[in-house]
C-alpha cells in the first residue's frame, strides 16, 4: 500500500504523538477550554472530538451535530491544534471538509460496513485528506484491513488505523478487548500503516488506560489517541473513561518510550538470548511431534483392543498433574490448561486418523 509516513504531515517533535479531547463536543466552552488546557501539553498535537455520535440506543445524547464546527475552527485558530472528526456518511463528510476539518475519523460501528466506507470515500473524493480508521466492533482483521484497503485504493494515503478494542462476550475489565494479536497482525500486513492505540474505549474506565498505554508503546504502535475532557464526571457521553488535561499530562509524564534498538552491546544480549529461545523453540517442536508419536500409537493400540478414543478420566487426571506441575516451574494455571487443551485436541485428532485408517 501506498502509505504516506506519519512525519511526513504532523509535525511530531515530542514522543509520545497524542490526539485528545472529549468523546464529544458539548458546548463551546467545554470545547474551548478543554482545547486550551490540552495545547499545554507538549505531545499533544490534534485536537478530536464528536459531534455527530452513534448511539447504542436512542434518547440518549446523540452530539451536538453542525453547530460543533464552528467550535473546532475556533479550536484551530485559538491552539493551532489540528482537529479530527468522526463521519459517518457523505454529508458528514462534505459538513467537515467545507468547515476545515483536518483529519477524519471513521468509528467502529461505520467500519462494519463496506458501503458506508465506499460512500465515505466517494464523498471524500480526490482530497487526500488525512483518515483515521478505527478497528471494527468486531474482531475481524480481514473487514478492518478492507476498509483501509478501500480507502487507499480511492487514491488517499494519509491513513492511520486505530485500535479501540474489541466487543467480545467474555466477562473481562475492558470494556472492549484489547486483543493485541489483531492489531500486531496488521502492523504484519501493512509495514507502513501508522496505529494509534484508543486506551479510552479498550479500557472504558480511567484505571486501565495508564499500564494500556504503556503496552502498546512497547508493542511499537506510533500514537494515542484518547478522550480528555476538563470535567468529566459530567460529561454527557462516555464519562467513565475520560480524563481531565491534568491527568493526561500526568499519564504521560510517567510513560516509558523505549527505542526500537539501543547500543551494540544490547543488541549482542538481546541476539544471544533471542538464539536460546530459537533453539529451546526447535526442541519444544521436537518433543511435541514425538509426544504425537506416541500418542498415534496408543491410538493403534486402543483400536486393536477396541477402545475408544476419549478416556475422559486419564485426562482430567493428567490435565491436574500437568497443571500442578507447571504451577511448580512458575507458569499460570491458564497458560498450561489452553496448552494442554490445544495438545489434546491434537493427539485426539491423531487417534482419529489411526481410527479411519484402513488398515487392509
Ligand atoms: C469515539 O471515539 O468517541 C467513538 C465513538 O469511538 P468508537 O467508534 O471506537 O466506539
Ligand atoms: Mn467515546
Amino acid at each position: 500500500m501506498d502509505i504516506e509516513p506519519l512525519n511526513n504531515w504532523i509535525p511530531a517533535s515530542h514522543q509520545p504523538f497524542v490526539i485528545a479531547g472529549p468523546c464529544s463536543a458539548e458546548t463551546e466552552q467545554q470545547v474551548i477550554e478543554t482545547a486550551l488546557s490540552l495545547a499545554a501539553i507538549p505531545q499533544v498535537k490534534i485536537f478530536r472530538a464528536g459531534i455527530w455520535k452513534p448511539r447504542t440506543r436512542p434518547g440518549a445524547f446523540e452530539g451536538v451535530g453542525h453547530s460543533g464546527l464552528k467550535w473546532l475552527q475556533r479550536v484551530k485558530e485559538e491552539t493551532g491544534l489540528l482537529v479530527t472528526v468522526e463521519v459517518a456518511n457523505p454529508r458528514h463528510v462534505e459538513d467537515a471538509l467545507n468547515h476545515g476539518i483536518d483529519i477524519l475519523w471513521i468509528g467502529a460501528r461505520t467500519v462494519v460496513n463496506p458501503f458506508a466506507v465506499q460512500e465515505i470515500g466517494e464523498a471524500i473524493g480526490g482530497n487526500d485528506i488525512p483518515v483515521m480508521i478505527k478497528n471494527p466492533l468486531n474482531p475481524d482483521l480481514k473487514t478492518w484491513m478492507g476498509a483501509i484497503e478501500r480507502l487507499n485504493e480511492m487514491g488517499l494515503t494519509k491513513l492511520i488505523a486505530v485500535h479501540r478494542g474489541f466487543s467480545f462476550f467474555n466477562r473481562s475489565p475492558y470494556r472492549n478487548a484489547p486483543m493485541w494479536e489483531i492489531p500486531i497482525e496488521l502492523k504484519r500486513l501493512f509495514p507502513n500503516l501508522p496505529i494509534l492505540v484508543d486506551p479510552s474505549h479498550i479500557c472504558g474506565n480511567r484505571e486501565l488506560i495508564p499500564a494500556t498505554i504503556q503496552k502498546a508503546l512497547d508493542l511499537e504502535m506510533n500514537g494515542i489517541m484518547i478522550e480528555s475532557h476538563i470535567n468529566p464526571s459530567k460529561a454527557l457521553t462516555d464519562k467513565n473513561q475520560q480524563i481531565t488535561p491534568v491527568q493526561l499530562s500526568e499519564i504521560l509524564s510517567k510513560l516509558i518510550v523505549r527505542r526500537e534498538s539501543g547500543s551494540i552491546e544490547f543488541e549482542n544480549k538481546l541476539e544471544a538470548l533471542r538464539s536460546e529461545i530459537d533453539k529451546l523453540d526447535e526442541e519444544l517442536i521436537d518433543i511435541l511431534a514425538r509426544r504425537m508419536n506416541v500418542v498415534a500409537e496408543i491410538g493403534t493400540y486402543k483400536k486393536a483392543n477396541k477402545i475408544t478414543i476419549l478416556q475422559l478420566k486419564r485426562w482430567n487426571q493428567l490435565t491436574r498433574d500437568r497443571i500442578e506441575a507447571g504451577i511448580k516451574m512458575g507458569l499460570s494455571r491458564e497458560f498450561i490448561l489452553k496448552l494442554l487443551e490445544s495438545v489434546h485436541e491434537e493427539g485426539i485428532q491423531r487417534q482419529i486418523d489411526v481410527m479411519n485408517r484402513d488398515d487392509q
